[in-house]
């Protein structure tokens, strides 16, 4: 069996340190988060970066100082910048993607979040897909809706992505996609004709988390997603101490599952990026 690349999303873009303490949101504290996870065995990081006052930031001196960072003491992790809107200035989303990350999320539409739209509008996602292809950028695909994965293989045809992408499906979020099983063998089935040499991964939101990082690897994911920005609770009673807690949980899942943890290299190939 192929190895899992986890990936650790270590700090999101809901102010998330009243729930848990433990949430990163200072370059120096997200790099240090960032170093714990990757030796516990995450070998991506989403990372999203926060204003002095904790609200989400576009500011790409605070991207590349952690992306510097976990770049000298992560060596050959993934990097990858989230392109995601809550809190942001739509036009700033891909201010950070000259800095060259391996690679940067991206939402091909539109969907309901628990208090906002999640507005991708049509051209903006032209123009975030132009700025990474631009930038060597590898994208991963959120799908929070069957439709999403329709907009990647618009890309894919206008010749703005190549047709292996990394998708993500994003499934607990309140309003949008519910966390079923079956909804996940739709999504897969879709995929699979769409963009049959994609790879893949699923994020469950919340007390989701461990459910679904389970179907996924069922069902032979090329990844695995956890993370404080996703859950914040190892439990439904504790918080969860660290970003690094919740790598080592998963790590536990894909042995249960008769998988091995990637190494950086191998996640490296197993998503055609760069050594
Ligand atoms: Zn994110």
């Amino acid at each position: 069996m192929k190895p899992v690349v986890i990936a650790v999303a270590i700090t999101g873009s809901v102010p998330r340190k009243t729930d848990n303490p433990a949430v990163p949101t200072t370059p120096s504290e997200q790099i240090e988060s960032t170093h714990a996870a990757y030796e516990a065995g995450a070998t991506l990081v989403h990372i999203h970066v926060r204003n002095d006052d904790e609200t989400p930031s576009s500011d790409p001196a605070r991207f590349a100082a952690v992306q510097e960072g976990v770049r000298r003491h992560c060596p050959g992790m993934i990097i990858q910048f989230s392109t995601g809107g809550r809190g942001r200035d739509q036009a700033a989303r891909g201010s950070s993607l000259d800095l060259a990350p391996d690679m940067a999320s991206l939402s091909t539409g539109s969907v309901n979040f628990p208090t906002i739209v999640y507005e991708n509008a049509p051209g903006l996602v032209i123009d975030l897909a132009t700025r990474m292809q631009q930038h060597n950028v590898r994208p991963e695909i959120e799908v929070f809706d069957l439709s999403h994965l329709h907009g990647a293989r618009r890309l894919v045809d206008s010749g703005l992505m190549d047709d292996r992408p990394h998708v993500q499906f994003v499934m607990g979020v309140q309003n949008a996609m519910p966390a079923e099983e079956r909804l996940l063998d739709i999504l897969y089935g879709e995929m699979r004709l769409l963009l049959p040499h994609a790879t893949w991964t699923a994020a469950g939101i919340g007390r989701n988390q461990a459910v679904v990082m389970d179907w996924a690897l069922a069902r032979g994911a090329d990844g695995v997603r956890t993370g404080l920005e996703d859950n914040v609770r190892t439990s439904r009673d504790r918080l969860a101490a660290s970003n690094a807690e919740l790598v080592g949980l998963a790590a536990e899942a894909v042995q249960r599952h008769g998988r091995r943890v990637a190494t950086p290299a191998e996640a490296r190939a197993a998503l055609g990026l760069r050594p």
